[in-house]
């Protein structure tokens, strides 16, 4: 008889283990294209893998979260953002008894279709691209088609659900996915909160005190009682939620983080020469497609000019639109 594979001991752990609601990795829908199973690691844990060796998460380091390319070295990116977001989803996905190798996978792809200068840049491409854009969708295009030289990563259908359904409108197909849909909330609130006050946005006394009442007065307290909460209102039930009352209090929070920092002109005072950049680059580019790289230009007949343009430059970093506007439009001095 052939000797048991480390995965097929997993898989086994998982099913004697975890939660009814949890997703199982040997009931996984599987990949676009079938692929041998690896010795070791569930589907789940390769597709984790999978993400965190790719070209687009590292880019994820020099993309805004809400303060575009910040100097201070204590301002969160897209890609601490992501790591955040993955420490909260893993943390409710384990005492709810789901499967947290799928839960971080998702995680760690929630973001990878974000453009450079975060939701500024993505509304300049949805209001160019015909059809729309957002990053969401774009994050998909990432790993089926962009990364892998042009391939894509061949991801499993639940983790692909995850990254696409990450945004509060939509409905994951798993309870792991809505983990990630719930735990980005609490993390970028929390850390925003936390960036505001370190670029004098904010001051923490500025927060609504029925808020501060409600889940505490300092970082780790607010993310430790929000966590706690859901887990009140959803352990051993099919849904990912807070308790009413507190989800009445996140409301408000957001609302306040909208209303004070999301919109605040001073932590928007260079969004309109942003748009400029992305806009320009798009016009660019498109009017010259031959300049993509080739793992974009593979694309082109299924998919058209806009869209590659538009899948170029979401893909770059902040720090790489600007360059790449600088060398386009800015005249160079003679030296
Ligand atoms: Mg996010």
């Amino acid at each position: 008889m052939a000797e048991e594979s480390i995965r097929s001991r997993w898989e086994a752990w998982e099913e004697q283990t975890l939660s009814p609601y949890a997703t199982l990795s040997k009931n996984s829908r599987g990949r676009a294209r079938e692929i041998e199973p690896c010795e070791i690691r569930t589907c789940f844990m390769r597709d984790r893998d999978r993400i965190l060796h790719c070209k687009a998460f590292r880019r994820l380091k020099h993309k805004t979260q809400v303060f575009l390319a910040p100097l201070g070295d204590h301002y969160r990116t897209r890609l601490t953002h992501t790591l955040e977001v993955s420490q909260i989803a893993r943390t409710i996905a384990r005492a709810m008894g789901l499967n947290e190798d799928l839960t971080e996978a998702i995680a760690l792809g929630h973001d990878l279709g974000h453009t450079p200068f975060g939701h500024t840049g993505e509304g300049v491409l949805d209001r160019l691209v015909p059809g729309g854009f957002s990053h969401n969708e774009e994050g998909l295009r990432v790993v089926d088609k962009l990364e892998n030289d042009g391939q894509g990563l061949n991801l499993t259908f639940e983790v692909r659900d995850g990254i696409v359904n990450h945004p509060k409108k939509c409905h994951p197909a798993t309870m792991e996915g809505k983990v990630v849909s719930l735990s980005d909330r609490i993390a970028y609130v929390n850390h925003d909160i936390d960036d505001a006050v370190r670029a004098g946005v904010l001051t923490s006394e500025d927060i609504p005190d029925s808020c501060r009442r409600r889940f505490g007065n300092t970082h780790s307290e607010r993310i430790n009682s929000m966590i706690l909460d859901v887990l009140r209102a959803s352990r051993n039930t099919p849904a990912v939620t807070f308790t009413e009352e507190a989800a009445e209090e996140f409301d408000r929070l957001r609302n306040f983080m909208y209303e004070n920092v999301y919109f605040n002109p001073i932590a928007k005072r260079e969004d309109e020469k942003a748009r400029g950049v992305v806009e320009a680059l798009y016009t660019y580019y498109l009017d010259h497609i031959e300049l993509l790289p080739e793992e974009f230009l593979l694309h082109l007949g299924e998919d058209g000019a806009q869209r590659i343009t538009a899948d170029y430059i979401a893909c770059m970093t902040d720090t790489y639109a600007i360059q790449q506007y600088q060398q386009l439009f800015v005249p160079a001095a003679w030296n």
